[in-house]
């Protein structure tokens, strides 16, 4: 991610009413209190009990580590209380047919990546020249996917050795870790259904008016209601951009299966591609979340959980699949008049990889830096949103895109038929002509690019698609100092700790 905004108060208003207790709703109201709650802002979340939460949501990016620290939440207090994880980064089997290149590994890096970025070009180099590729895939260049084939925890170990990493969660026990800790900071929390939203006829809202409290008013609302938007869309119709013609999956079946207790436990997301979408699995202390993402125009809900069944082995009937609907895509804008939207009302891009949570965070810290500070200031920010989604609907868009799966017409159409963004147009054509210059390419973008350099690197090299001419990558590296560069990962290795070890510790200390 490229923004860190500071969580400034400007102006706060006395009373902001959140509707929804999801995931989005309780990082609002914990987000908003820990930044306004000293200067006298009442804060009220209400949910519905009729109508429940998405209940998925088990993966989180690096930010999510900045969320509990801000808040000074050690790991060592809601990891345990929400069978938490360590996540390492992604890896994605199945999504290229090329020889030595079927699995790829997005990685959480650290600085000492950096080096490591060369013997990418070195590769290609070498292929282009129909040499002898170094013997090893681009993802041996990174520390982090090292770590977890070993299954070891990315934190810091024997050698003070450090990477990013990020973590699984249940996605339940989140939102009620989050609310324990919302109320005793003041949150006050009720229970009741809105059944018809008041505007002003001005572009903002009046009240909300509820089965069981009447009508409720406040200087901010916070829509956090879902896919609904029952605030943001039905009342205040800000127009919806959808994704559909870049992002076909509209659909999703989820299922746990168990623990395997007798090997290491994994600090990776599994990102599988299967015939009409992909499948993730997702370590919890507790059981494994599976879930298999994909597009109801290819597939039906009956098939895609016959296939994820057959993934999975989960063919035990009493275990229940759940399936969902998505809509991908983002509102124009997500603040409009009092109305902040954020989570699923806001937008959603689908979970490949794991970013909403991370939009939510982006969200709520740059409004609280904006809020008060004018109307140049909310259209900065509402810019700035709208291009972090696009930024991170590009970089899902070009795993489908570089894939080279032939199996159905599936991923045939989503590599040939799904329209580039001008961002991924100008990115590929710079990389499959002259590689070198992908830098200086990602330089020229870097306003509308969310993900680093490395990650987009990695995805090109990763799937196997590599540049025609690599002469101005400026790299002076022969094929030992790669495995070299290989070898180093590897030896980190051993200096770090054992994922379940660290887990099962964490579990002990928190009985
Ligand atoms: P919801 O959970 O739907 O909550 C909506 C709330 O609004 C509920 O409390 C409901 O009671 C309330 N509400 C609605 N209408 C009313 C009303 N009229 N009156 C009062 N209250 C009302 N995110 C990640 O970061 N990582 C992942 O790995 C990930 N995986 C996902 C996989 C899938 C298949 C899907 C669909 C999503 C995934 N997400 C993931 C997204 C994540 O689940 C959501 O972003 C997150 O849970 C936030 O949801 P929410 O709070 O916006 O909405």
């Amino acid at each position: 991610m490229t923004g860190t905004a500071k969580t400034v108060p400007q102006n706060p208003p006395d009373n902001v009413l959140i509707i929804g207790g999801g995931t989005a709703g309780w990082m609002a109201a914990i987000l908003l209190a820990h930044a306004w709650r000293q200067h006298g802002t009442r804060i009220t979340l209400m949910e519905s009990a009729a109508i429940g939460t998405i209940g998925v949501g088990e993966g989180s990016t690096p930010r999510m580590r900045v969320f509990f620290e801000r808040l000074g939440i050690p790991e060592s207090e809601w990891m345990p209380a929400c069978n938490a994880t360590y996540k390492c980064g992604i890896r994605f089997p199945g999504w290229s047919t090329r020889q030595g290149y079927r699995s790829y590994y997005h990685p959480f890096f650290t600085l000492d990546d950096n080096p490591f970025i060369q013997p990418f070009f070195h590769n290609a180099d070498l292929r282009r020249r129909k040499s002898v590729a170094v013997d090893a895939h681009p993802d041996s260049f990174f520390v982090s996917q090292h770590l977890a084939q070993g299954r070891r925890a990315p934190v810091a170990g024997r050698g003070n050795y450090s990477t990013d990493y990020a973590y699984h969660f249940d996605a339940g026990l989140i939102g009620e870790f989050l609310k324990r800790k919302s109320l005793a900071m003041g949150v006050r929390h009720i229970e009741d259904t809105v059944n018809q939203v008041e505007p002003t006829g001005t572009g903002d809202i009046a009240a909300v008016h509820t089965e069981r409290h009447g009508r409720m008013a406040a200087d901010l609302f916070v829509d956090c209601t879902g896919f609904a938007g029952l605030l943001i869309g039905r009342t205040l119709e800000v127009p919806f951009h959808s994704y559909r013609d870049h992002l076909f999956n509209d659909s999703a079946v989820a299922l746990p299966t168990p623990t395997e207790l007798n090997v290491g436990l994994p600090s990776e997301t599994l990102s599988t591609a299967l015939r009409h979408g992909w499948a993730w699995k997702i370590p919890l202390t507790n059981r494994f979340g599976n879930g298999y993402v994909y597009s109801s125009d290819y597939c039906s809900p009956e098939e895609a959980e016959r296939e994820l069944r057959e993934h999975t082995g989960q063919h035990d009937p009493a275990v229940e699949a759940r399936h969902l609907k998505m809509r991908i895509g983002r509102r124009e804008d997500c603040w409009a008049g009092n109305c902040l939207a954020v989570g699923l009302s806001q937008g959603f891009i689908e979970p490949l990889e794991a970013t909403a949570l991370m939009l939510v965070q982006e969200t709520l810290e740059q409004f609280i830096t904006a809020h008060g500070q004018g109307e140049a200031a909310r259209a900065a920010f509402n810019r700035r949103i709208g291009q972090t989604f696009d930024g991170v609907r590009d970089y899902v868009f070009m795993h489908y895109k570089l894939n080279t799966r032939t199996d159905t017409p599936y991923w045939i159409d989503n590599r040939e038929n799904g329209p580039c963004s001008d961002v991924v147009e100008a990115l590929l054509a710079t990389w499959d002509s002259r590689g070198g210059d992908i830098l200086a390419a990602l330089n020229e973008r870097s306003e509308q690019l969310v993900y680093s350099h490395t990650s987009w690197i990695c995805i090109l090299a990763g799937m196997g698609r590599f540049p025609r001419n690599t002469r101005k990558a400026g790299h002076k590296h022969q094929p030992s100092d790669a495995r070299a560069v290989a070898r180093t990962c590897q030896g980190m290795v051993p200096l770090l700790p054992d994922h379940r070890a660290v887990i099962d510790a964490m579990l002990t200390e928190a009985a």
